[in-house]
């Protein structure tokens, strides 16, 4: 991947004392194809590309960094200032309800998207509304219904018996949802749309209707990052008919590093707005360049994954679950469930291990990612819940006859029964001793 091929690039750079002509254009060869790899448009690597060499031409004298350090930096600083200094502001209509238009092809997440962002905005303290306008899938429609009702938010369905699926349909329902936004009192509505495979004109027709009579605010062009350069082209079909303001990258918890991005800023010259990460309302977030850029380098996303951890975790919880097992009441499985839980709440482990930086310590990481397997969490979790209470809080008491039963239950061999309370009994003893130290290493400093 992009991170990756930068960093052996810089390695290469990292053994020389100063920047001259000769290793700037090796680095920058490395780096533009490293570019175009991860879905970069030709153009776009092809502009990076020149200022960054102008940038590091200039900056020769600048020693205080390797040669190296320098190139990170501006390749750094270059993509970040692409990618839009600040997190972008989301834009509302003077006179509410503010109209959100989601566009993109089918399956790049519109729906889905539509959802998180209203339980975004719902935690920003608005009250946001729901439409589907695809009358050509009521699946699809149904879908966000489903969706609305997960994350309690008022949708309107309105009346479609009867009549045929078209534009004519598709623009009665949008005017009926505004003036049903306006009369619940929602500031916002979010318009989710029909998409299809490929750039489809009637479709585009539809769009740019549905533009004209909304009025909208934010026209977001949603996109799979994992299509790379076929989002790319389509972000710049949807731009070229309808001026979008802004887009939203889809599924980023997968492989894609984030090539996408870039391409996607400087061929509509719109920012990127939000990252989806997951399949959950709250698998979402503000898109933040300098952050996202660290992750295209390689240096990962420490920031966000803090923030993630804060949000999420359970404080309190996490606090009474070390004292606990640090203390000489020990590590129970219920403790384990409650720990799965919380890990699991961070998003799946892919996404955690990904946001850690690819050198240092971290090295290995971003591989070992590629093989982790979810199920492990899901399948752990089902083997505790298939015990008894009591088996839970004391784990010495399940025999052989029992296990077999739990395996049962839990749809898993007798095998990871076994293994599973082995590794709790080592975690058990680990923490006892951990706590031993702790307490041993706190009467000494009080003693000071
Ligand atoms: P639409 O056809 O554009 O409305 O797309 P949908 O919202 O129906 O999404 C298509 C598929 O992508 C669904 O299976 C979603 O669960 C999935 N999806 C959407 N966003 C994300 C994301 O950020 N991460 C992952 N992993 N899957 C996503
Ligand atoms: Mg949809």
């Amino acid at each position: 991947n992009l991170s990756e091929k930068l960093q052996r690039s810089f390695k290469t750079l990292r053994g020389q004392g100063t920047l001259t002509d000769e290793n700037i254009n090796d680095a920058l060869r490395e780096i533009r194809l490293a570019l175009l790899e991860s879905d970069v448009n030709l153009n776009v690597a092809k502009d990076l590309i020149e200022h960054i060499r102008t940038k590091a031409l200039g900056s020769q004298v600048a020693t205080a960094l390797s040669p190296a350090e320098q190139i990170v930096k501006i390749v750094r600083d270059e993509l970040v200032e692409v990618l839009g200094r600040d997190t972008a502001r989301f834009k509302f209509a003077s006179q509410p309800p503010t109209v959100i238009l989601m566009a993109g092809l089918q399956g790049s997440g519109k729906t889905t998207t539509s959802g998180k962002l209203a339980q975004w905005l719902k935690k920003g303290g608005h009250r946001p509304m729901l439409v589907s306008v695809d009358v050509y899938r009521p699946a699809a429609r149904e879908q966000l219904k489903v969706v609305a009702q997960s994350i309690n938010a008022q949708i309107y369905e309105g009346d479609t018996k009867g009549e045929a699926a078209g534009t004519p349909l598709v623009e009665r329902l949008a005017r009926e949802a505004r003036r049903e936004a306006a009369n619940y009192g929602c500031d916002i509505l979010i318009v989710d749309t029909a998409g299809r495979l490929g750039i489809d004109e009637a479709l585009m027709e539809e769009m740019a209707l549905l533009k004209k009579q909304l009025n909208p605010s934010e026209i977001l062009f949603v996109a799979d990052a994992m299509t790379g350069q076929d989002a790319v082209n389509s972000a710049k079909a949807f731009n070229d008919k309808l001026t979008i303001t802004g887009s939203i990258l889809t599924k980023m918890d997968g492989d894609s590093r984030g090539g996408a991005a870039l391409s996607i800023r400087q061929i509509t010259g719109q920012p990127v707005k939000f990252l989806g990460t997951g399949e959950k309302s709250d698998a979402f977030e503000p898109f933040h360049p300098d952050r996202i850029v660290g992750r295209i380098l390689g240096m990962g996303d420490i920031a966000t994954l803090l923030e993630r951890a804060d949000e999420k975790l359970d404080k309190t919880k996490a606090e009474a679950f070390a004292k606990k097992a640090l203390s000489g009441d020990g590590f129970t499985l219920e403790d384990f469930r409650e720990q799965l839980r919380q890990i699991k709440k961070l998003g799946s482990m892919q996404s955690i291990l990904k946001m850690l930086p690819s050198v240092g310590p971290f090295a290995g990481m971003q591989q070992a990612a590629a093989n982790v397997d979810e199920s492990q969490f899901t399948r752990v979790e089902s083997i505790i819940n298939s015990m008894t209470n009591k088996e839970r809080q004391n784990s010495s008491i399940i025999n052989g006859s029992r296990r077999k039963r739990i395996a049962m239950g839990a749809g898993v061999q007798v095998s990871e029964v076994n293994n599973l309370l082995k590794q709790h009994a080592q975690m058990s003893k680990m923490f006892k001793t951990m706590g031993a130290g702790g307490s041993k290493m706190q009467q000494r400093l009080m003693s000071q």
